[in-house]
């Protein structure tokens, strides 16, 4: 008999009912002592790793806690203090993280300052603190808070594994200010993780998880490189390493991460499924190899009988040296599903959420180990549960599929080209130059989400909900008609989440109650379950859009979720290509969008602001994203007529790369988001010119400060040195509904005025070159 380890890369931090999220807050507020927070701290640590341990795990994962993220913690173990955060160097570790992270300090005597940046953790939905660097760093190694946690583990009589972000995805994943390459600084940085590792060994641990998940990406040679380096000089003192790649397989990088010098290897097996066998090949037998085979992205039991067939050939060939693990992380799936009550008992059973996977792990070494009939009942189970999944009729639409299948390129255009339709639609919607209009949500005030709770709970009847939100509508109508804005919108009073509001009215959506991921410090986001063909039982929006348009004279813009942005912000079926899945998303949104066509709404706009977040991590595989992402967007849209305007909306000005990409869009009009950056604004449109209008933000939203209307007149200006006027809008840069109206009415008032100023200079320019020639 074959021994195999087990243990997993990483687990949720939150807590079953977000304890991390609800102590965090209380802290900031000032309501709990230092004390209490990192007690809820040590507590969710504690439960955790009894989990682990009671599933088996050879060793318990320690240093993946992080009361706000572990990429801060990394750069506070490596002693990484920005100037301008200098002041808290006395301040305790904890107060010290926070202030990086929200540029505000408990401490009052301390000055707001602005926090670090934060961005996606490769293709999640996670962000982290980008360490920001110089390019004379000096780094000190801060290991106290890690040597902690290890010794409470060990004092609960656990054997812990730490894991700490290893010295390349480190540096990768930081900013060096000013001039400078952050690969100079590894040789600064060598000699800390050296400090590091020897303190962990003094600790009497064997292994330690050194994570490397820029594996993942494209690499040039000298980052190739650098890892031979960096691992030659790591090798010896400490503890046995296991260099961990997740998040995609290891592609080119294969042969030479088989040789660096470490102990062993963690590949992910559910991304990198077809690279499990020559990695087993070429595999030196001084290396153990932990095969990730449970899906730590996605929600979906795994398929034991499956995993076992893949694994029993690798644990022949490997015997002692093969560990078993989640592919990645653990972080990124909901803590556990026995919380939900609520779930239809079919679909519970075709999931597993972080505890449960940990049981899977358990069961897969039970079935190396003793063999199959060690094991019978659960693998019996679970195959009657997928096999159920397989057929169930809740899955499977044969009507849906066949429509998705019959889809032709002609549904993916629209009628005429892009000026054709400009004509048409500047007839209908006789919008003045420079025509000004918001992105959609209106401020959602306290008593908004009051009367949406209680409908809910079934605190209100459907007849008071209703009329609540149309005379919120009725309130938003009048109210932009009196500033005057051109382009009118309902304000989106019934929607508490964009993705929600439409997977809930969809059908293949499942909800969860406690399915909480975090998205970063104290916010989580829940996500929906896609587990079924995808269809629209009936029109979704099309009322309250009637309604708004019945209002007022002025044309008024219906507001959808793009095809895109609901399979991105959603966990997706794993039983068919998320191309699929997308497609059979768009199709539903294509009958709202003729829907509300149908319904005389002049102008629509479908919201992808999750478009460029959808990018394969490998260059290689952004083509094949983009063409399908490009058809999904342009099948859910492009069956009106020439006279209907489409608009669609992303949330980031970084779109160089991919500009060719958003023009293939064929939208009408785009809103994006440029007045953080009004420099990557203008960088896009000297490389390439966007054929259709645009509106590039000039209010930001995302601040409390209300813009000046010179500011946004210059930010215009700007933009029409680049592009000719007839082609440009003037809105805020996102929705408001974060806003207040004491914020929103004054912006709003300022960003119509410098709409007005600018459509003065237009006409006169205009007079002048007409007088000239
Ligand atoms: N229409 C949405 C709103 O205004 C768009 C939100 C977004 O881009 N994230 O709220
Ligand atoms: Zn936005």
């Amino acid at each position: 008999m074959s021994s195999v380890q087990t243990h997993v890369l990483g687990f949720p931090r939150i807590g079953a009912r977000r304890e991390l999220k609800h102590a965090l807050e209380s802290y900031w507020r000032g309501d709990i002592p230092r004390e209490e927070l990192l007690d809820t701290g040590r507590a969710l640590r504690q439960r955790h790793w009894q989990w682990q341990a009671q599933a088996g795990m050879d060793r318990v994962t320690v240093g993946d806690f992080s009361f706000y993220d572990h990429v801060l913690d990394m750069a506070q173990t490596l002693g990484v203090l920005p100037s301008r955060f200098q002041n808290a160097a006395t301040q305790h570790r904890l107060d010290q993280g926070f202030y990086m992270a929200r540029g505000r300090s408990s401490d009052p005597t301390l000055p707001d300052v602005p926090a670090l940046e934060m961005t996606k953790w490769f293709d999640t939905n996670y962000h982290y603190l980008v360490p920001e660097l110089t390019s004379d760093q000096s780094f000190f190694c801060q290991p106290h808070t890690l040597v902690e946690e290890i010794r409470e583990a060990q004092a609960l009589g656990l054997e812990p594994k730490p894991v700490i972000l290893g010295p390349l995805s480190f540096l990768y994943l930081s900013r060096v200010k000013g001039q400078g390459d952050r690969l100079d600084l590894l040789n600064k940085l060598i000699p800390i993780y050296q400090e590091l590792l020897e303190h962990i060994a003094t600790q009497g641990v064997t292994w330690v998880q050194v994570d490397e998940p820029i594996l993942a990406l494209d690499l040039t040679c000298a980052w190739q490189r650098a890892f031979e380096t960096a691992y030659q000089a790591l090798k010896g003192g400490g503890p046995r390493i296991l260099l961990a790649s997740y998040f995609g397989s290891l592609g080119q990088h294969l042969p030479w991460v088989l040789q660096l010098p470490v102990a062993g290897l963690h590949v992910d097996a559910v991304r990198g499924a077809g690279e499990l066998d020559p990695v087993v090949a070429g595999l030196p037998l001084d290396k153990v190899l932990s095969v990730g085979i449970v899906d730590g992205r996605n929600v979906w039991a795994n398929n034991l009988e499956t995993s076992l067939g893949r694994l029993a050939p690798v644990s022949e060939e490997l015997g002692q040296r093969l560990w078993v693990s989640s592919s990645c992380s653990l972080l990124h799936v909901p803590l556990d599903l026995d919380l939900e009550s609520e779930l239809d008992g079919e679909i519970q059973g075709w999931l597993a959420f972080a505890k449960q996977k940990l049981q899977e792990i358990q069961w897969l070494r039970l079935g190396l180990v003793e063999g199959r009939e060690a094991v019978v009942g659960p693998l019996a189970r679970r195959r009657a549960a997928l096999e159920a999944r397989w057929r169930s009729t809740r899955v499977h639409h044969s009507e849906v599929r066949d429509r998705a299948r019959r889809v032709t390129e002609d549904q993916t255009r629209r009628q005429s080209a892009y000026p054709l339709r400009a004509a048409a639609q500047r007839a209908r919607l006789n919008l003045p130059p420079l025509p000004t209009t918001t992105i959609g949500s209106f401020p959602q005030t306290h008593d908004i989400r009051r009367i949406r709770k209680a409908f809910r709970s079934g605190k209100c009847t459907s007849a008071d909900y209703e009329q609540a939100m149309q005379a919120e509508i009725e309130r938003v109508i009048r109210y932009q008609e009196q500033v005057g804005l051109d382009l009118l919108v309902h304000g989106e009073p019934e929607r508490n989440d964009m993705v929600e509001y439409f997977g809930e009215q969809l059908a293949g959506y499942a909800f969860t109650r406690h399915g909480w991921v975090q998205s970063y410090g104290s916010r989580c986001v829940k996500p929906p379950v896609i587990y079924g063909d995808v269809h629209r039982p009936r029109p979704m929006t099309v009322e309250w859009s009637r309604q708004a348009q019945s209002l007022t004279n002025r044309p008024v813009k219906g507001m959808l979720t793009g095809p895109v942005t609901m399979l991105q912000w959603a966990f997706v079926r794993d039983d068919q290509p998320r191309s699929e899945t997308a497609l059979q998303i768009a199709l539903a949104l294509r009958d709202e969008i003729n829907d509300l066509a149908a319904a005389g709404i002049p102008a629509i706009q479908v919201d992808e602001p999750a478009f460029r977040e959808g990018l394969p991590l490998r260059r290689g595989d952004w083509d094949a994203y983009l063409t399908w992402a490009i058809r999904v967007f342009r099948l859910a849209t492009g069956g009106v007529g020439d006279d209907v305007q489409i608009h669609t909306h992303m949330c980031y000005s970084e779109f160089n790369d991919i500009m060719d990409a958003i023009a293939g869009l064929d939208a009408d009009v785009i809103t994006i988001e440029t007045s953080r950056s009004d420099m990557a604004l203008l960088d896009a449109f000297e490389q390439s010119t966007y054929p259709n209008e645009i509106g590039p933000g000039v209010y930001d939203i995302h601040s409390p400060r209300v813009p000046e209307t010179r500011d946004m007149i210059e930010l215009m200006q700007k933009a029409m040195a680049l592009i000719p006027a007839e082609r440009l809008w003037v809105n805020p840069d996102c929705g408001l509904k974060t806003r207040d109206w004491d914020e929103v009415k004054p912006a709003l008032a300022r960003m119509v005025e410098a709409a007005k100023v600018l459509r003065n200079q237009v006409s006169r320019e205009a007079l002048t070159s007409a007088e000239a020639s």
